[in-house]
């Protein structure tokens, strides 16, 4: 049995708490009028969640709460607890063996539901029903007179009930819960879509920022990266020439020095040389006496002039004796011719002016030793001319005499003077090349000091540029320190990388234009502004943040229709599939009812409505208004046999009950509900067909477990447990448990 138990409590009549258990297939309530055999089953049908007042007659939740009576009060609040055995599980996710539904209502109108003594909202109730085929459309539970509401429903409103008996209603929700999710997500969608286009702008203002920003970060590093590097290499090459240029100044240093010693030296020698020049005495060869060569200042120039003078005197005396030798010629020819002349005056004439002559020279020598010479001389002549003058001519003449002794004199002289030219010229000789070797050495010594002078200049020019060199070092080590100093920021704390690396020094120039181009490029991207950086960070995550919800929701949205599709072809499929086989249990119960016929239900399709609205198979409380919208639905279609009749509205009220029941036995068949409460369904008929409808009873009660209230006798009779509801006299519904002649007797009073 699926309903174990209905517990009942201040439910309209029903003051007292009453329970009814159900433990066999069919269980009949009687009782007389009034006496509240109708609330138990609309007490079902409320805790089930029934929202309309109408069909639970009232108009208020209060209205279903004990009224009280002149006897008993009235109470606020009213119970009901539906019990249903879940031992086969088939109420979805719900793991318990019993499952218990409880509705309360409170003067208020306030309701609340209870799911296995769990506070639970409607919706959880109507889930968890739909799961047993227990759907809203309440078409297990006929009412009193409503027997035949479902031949009267609108098309849409009686495919709601058949949806609802073939039990899959609850696909209808799901879809239904699925398009409300879509159409929340497509919400959201527009809702995070427009949220992203708001903020877009800002975000490729704070993009470019973020960009410049990078750029800046990045020129930063490579600048950093060069600036190590160049600093580096500067500073290599500012050790490597520093150690350099000591090297390079030492040697010349050196030399220099060294040349400089020997100048000194040289200039001494030189002023030697120039004082032996300029006091000739010193210059001369050891061993020459002053006195027999006096060189002073014009010694040199004396002594050419004695040269000169004994040149002259020697030329004269050669011209004498050519003079002589030819007077003498002449005096021995006529000698030859003249015997007694003794001296011609022509001889006597040179004698004269020679005696002049030599008396004139020694008048004009200084020195008496010469003077003395030339004076014996002269006295020699004077002899000589006097003893030719007075002795006899032997070779001719006198004359001729006389002209060959002083012809012999003259040679003498001649040769006298010879050798004094010859002395004079030998020491002239001697004291030139002495000057000369002096002039000579001096010269070598001049040279000597010019070339040492000139290398010193070229090492003095050497060392120049070294310290030249030096300088420019020190200016650029200068220039190094400040560049250090101003990449510090640029560095960041990095500057020891620049003494602790080892780099090559080539490469400087190229680097230093990077450098420089790196730094304009830098000053024109600008500076970073890290409160722009972490906004755009900001902004940007929450814009991948809305991007990947979109992203998020539209695979959902997705989800959702792939969903929504699949339930709109199950629904489809099963609708089809369930409303052929009522179809075929429809047919047989009207068979059997009418012993004859056709019944069928058929689907009717909109005429003119988008799939969407058609399928959607709501119900409407206003069946006008669900004609006119030309709702899909189903349509019964019956042909009673031996009767031409073939519409619903000219049966008679039994034919109508049978038609009703046979629709109803016929959906109840092909997806037995739990239960199926029938309120004096009944009612309306003779005694055949009430007892064809009892056989109906206990067919449909293999499959369906029957609540019949009912007055009938042959309903009771099929029935295995009966309960009379009695009203006593304080207008409180009771309840027993009776056997069946007492049914009869209670139904009946
Ligand atoms: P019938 O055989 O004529 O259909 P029944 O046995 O089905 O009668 P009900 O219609 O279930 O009778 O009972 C109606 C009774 O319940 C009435 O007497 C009515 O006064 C009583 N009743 C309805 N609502 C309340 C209420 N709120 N408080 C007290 N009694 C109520």
């Amino acid at each position: 049995m699926y309903l174990k138990r209905l517990e009942l409590s201040g439910f309209k009549s029903f003051a007292k708490h009453i329970i009814l258990d159900f433990t066999t297939p069919i269980t009949a309530v009687v009782g007389p009028n009034g006496s509240g055999k109708s609330n138990v089953a609309e007490a079902l049908q409320w805790a089930l969640g029934e929202q309309s007042m109408k069909s639970l007659r009232g108009k208020r939740g209060e209205d279903l709460i004990f009224a009280g009576s002149p006897t008993s009060p009235r109470l606020g609040r009213a119970s009901v607890t539906v019990v249903f055995d879940n031992s086969k599980k088939k109420f979805g996710n719900i793991d318990f063996d019993e499952v218990s539904i409880e509705r309360k209502v409170y003067r208020d109108g306030i309701n609340e539901y209870f799911l296995n003594g769990s506070k639970s909202r409607l919706k959880d109730i109507i889930e968890a029903l739909s799961n047993v085929g227990l759907g809203a459309s309440q078409h297990h539970i006929i009412s009193q007179g409503e027997a035949d509401r479902i031949l009267y429903a609108s098309v849409a409103e009686r495919r709601a009930m058949i949806e609802d008996a073939l039990g899959i209603k609850i696909f209808q929700l799901k879809r239904k819960e699925s398009e409300r999710k879509l159409e929340a997500t497509e919400e959201n969608m527009r809702q995070v879509a427009s949220l992203r286009r708001e903020i877009q702008p800002h975000l490729r203002f704070l993009q470019v920022q973020a960009e410049k920003a990078e750029k800046s970060t990045e020129i930063r590093a490579r600048l950093k990266e060069k600036l190590l590097e160049y600093l580096g290499r500067e500073r290599s090459y500012l050790k490597a020439e520093t150690d350099k240029t000591v090297d390079v100044k030492a040697e010349p240093k050196k030399a220099v020095a060294a040349k400089e010693a020997e100048i000194a030296l040289l200039r001494n020698k030189l002023q030697e040389e120039e004082a032996c020049l300029s006091d000739r005495q010193a210059c001369l060869p050891a061993g020459r006496g002053a006195g027999t060569l006096s060189v002073t200042d014009n010694a040199i120039t004396d002594t050419k002039a004695r040269v000169d003078m004994a040149r002259a005197k020697i030329s004269q005396l050669e011209r004498d004796l050519g003079r002589l030798e030819g007077m003498l010629e002449t005096e021995k020819g006529r000698g030859r011719a003249n015997k007694a002349l003794s001296v011609p005056p022509a001889e006597l004439k040179v004698f004269l002016e020679k005696i002049d002559g030599d008396i004139v020279e020694a008048m004009e020598l200084s020195d008496l030793e010469d003077t003395r010479r030339i004076l014996k001389g002269v006295s020699q002549v004077v002899r000589e001319f006097l003893k030719k003058l007075f002795s006899p001519a032997e070779n001719g003449t006198d004359a001729a005499t006389s002209l060959e002794r002083r012809k012999l004199e003259l040679e003498k002289e001649l040769g006298a003077r010879k050798k004094d030219e010859e002395n004079a010229q030998k020491i002239y000789a001697e004291m030139s090349s002495k000057i000369q070797n002096s002039l000579q050495n001096l010269r070598g010594i001049e040279k000597r000091i010019y070339e040492l002078e000139s290398e010193t200049s070229a090492l003095r020019d050497k060392l120049r540029s070294a310290e030249l060199a030096e300088e420019k070092l020190r200016l650029r080590r200068e220039d190094f320190e400040r560049e250090l100093e101003e990449s510090a920021s640029i560095l960041d704390g990095a500057k020891e990388a620049v003494y602790d690396g080892e780099f090559e020094i080539n490469l400087r120039d190229t680097l230093r234009r990077e450098i420089e181009r790196a730094k304009i490029k830098l000053e024109e991207a600008g500076g970073v502004d890290g409160s722009v950086l972490k906004e755009f960070e900001d902004v940007k995550a929450r814009d991948e943040f809305l991007a990947r919800e979109l992203e998020d929701l539209g695979k959902a949205a997705g989800d959702l229709r792939k969903i929504i599709k699949e339930l709109e072809t199950q629904l489809d499929q099963d609708f089809k599939n369930g409303v052929e086989k009522i179809n075929k249990e429809f047919q047989e119960y009207f068979e059997t009812m009418f012993g004859g016929g056709k019944a069928e239900l058929k689907l009717v399709q909109p005429k003119q409505l988008s799939k969407e609205k058609s399928e959607a198979g709501e119900v409407s409380e206003d069946y006008a208004e669900a004609e006119e919208e030309k709702e899909s639905g189903i349509d019964v279609l019956i042909d009673l046999p031996r009767k031409r009749i073939k519409s619903l509205d000219m049966l008679s009220g039994g034919e109508r009950a049978l038609a009703s029941i046979a629709l109803l036995f016929a959906m109840s068949a092909v997806n037995p509900p739990p239960f199926l409460v029938l309120d004096e369904t009944d009612a309306a008929l003779d005694e055949a067909n009430s007892r064809r409808y009892s056989e109906m009873l206990s067919g449909l009660s293999k499959r369906a477990q029957l609540i019949v209230i009912t007055h009938n006798r042959e309903t009771m009779h099929s029935a295995g447990a009966l309960y009379g509801v009695t009203l006593g006299n304080d207008s409180i519904s009771r309840l027993i448990s009776i056997q069946l002649e007492d049914a009869e007797k209670i139904a009946k009073r």
